[in-house]
């Protein structure tokens, strides 16, 4: 297994991510304690090597999901044949959605149906902006006919995998269990009414997931100096842009690599995380460059599948 060093990181990245084997695992994160899996970098744009927005806590045993772009399910069973048992398909029973574009929820389906097909017992456990309720009865309603017939033929499937329970958050604790005490704090996504950033506070780790962010000091306040603050960006000099409408978009929706530096400065994080890098039809090194001029803390450009 040869190693190989992530060639994108700015000088000071201390070991932390340095070398990454080619399972994705780095020598620190493969250590006990909480971990983060990047299972999905991508965005909209249908990049074979970004798999939809998708991202877990794995804190013991447990895998919490953030977000299920599509793909997420196989994302998952990847990570768990480079080595993290926790994110198994049919294990798989908790998610926090930040928001509700599509992108991040192509894959709740996936999430609800495959898990519960492949033996997983327990209801989904959903926790998201208020729409979600709604989407899960829809969900739910197209597929009944593929419960009924799996419930009652001869798959004899269980009668409460397939369920949801669906949590309506508002800032603040949403959860907390024995591994993880789980805090939504709400993000600027243009003109979404509602999207949220979480924060993981487990034992050993303090993670914050920014979600999809034009800036805000609301993740500032929730990193102040956190272990792992995963955020998204923007290359703005990408061709759409040149067209005022886009322009617009990113400006209000998400967060350039010259917002990215100002916020990271002043959260302070031990490690940066830049994930969902929206790439805008140029290679990510174009992105990468920009970040680097911004931020000369330890950071890191995220790969599907990476761990933190
Ligand atoms: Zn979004
Ligand atoms: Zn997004």
């Amino acid at each position: 297994m040869r190693p190989k060093a992530i060639g994108l990181l700015a000088v000071g990245v201390v070991a932390l991510a340095l070398v990454v084997d080619d399972r994705g695992l780095s020598a620190d994160a493969t250590s006990a304690g909480a971990r983060v899996v990047v299972l999905g970098t991508g965005n909209p744009a249908a990049d074979p090597e970004r798999s939809g927005p998708a991202v877990a806590v794995v804190v013991n045993d447990r895998a919490y999901l953030v977000d299920c772009g599509p793909g997420v399910v196989r994302r998952a069973a990847a990570a768990e044949k480079n080595g993290i048992p926790a994110l198994k398909a049919r294990d798989l029973n908790i998610v926090f959605i930040t928001h509700l574009h599509s992108d991040h929820t192509l894959g709740y389906p996936d999430l609800i149906f495959s898990p519960w097909v492949l033996g997983r017992k327990a209801p989904l456990e959903a926790f998201g902006p208020q729409g979600l309720k709604a989407m899960t009865e829809h969900i739910e309603a197209a597929w009944r006919e593929d419960v009924d017939v799996r419930q009652h033929g001869f798959e004899q499937g269980n009668a409460t995998g397939y369920r949801v329970n669906v949590h309506a958050i508002r800032p603040g604790v949403v959860y907390r269990d024995g591994n993880v005490t789980v805090t939504a704090f709400p993000v600027k996504h243009g003109n979404w009414k509602e999207a949220y950033g979480f924060t993981f506070a487990t034992r050993d780790r303090r993670i914050v997931i920014s979600g999809d962010t034009a800036p805000t000091d609301e993740v500032v306040k929730a990193c102040d100096g956190c272990d792992v603050l995963l955020h998204e960006a923007y290359n703005p000099h990408g061709e759409e842009l040149k067209e005022a409408h886009w322009k617009e978009y990113f400006r209000t929706f998400h967060t350039s690599p010259a917002e990215l530096g100002d916020i990271a400065r002043r959260a302070h994080p031990r490690l940066l995380v830049v994930y969902h890098q929206s790439l805008e039809g140029l290679p990510e090194s174009d992105l990468v460059d920009q970040i680097k001029r911004e931020y000369t803390g330890p950071w890191v450009s995220a790969k599907d599948l990476g761990v933190y």
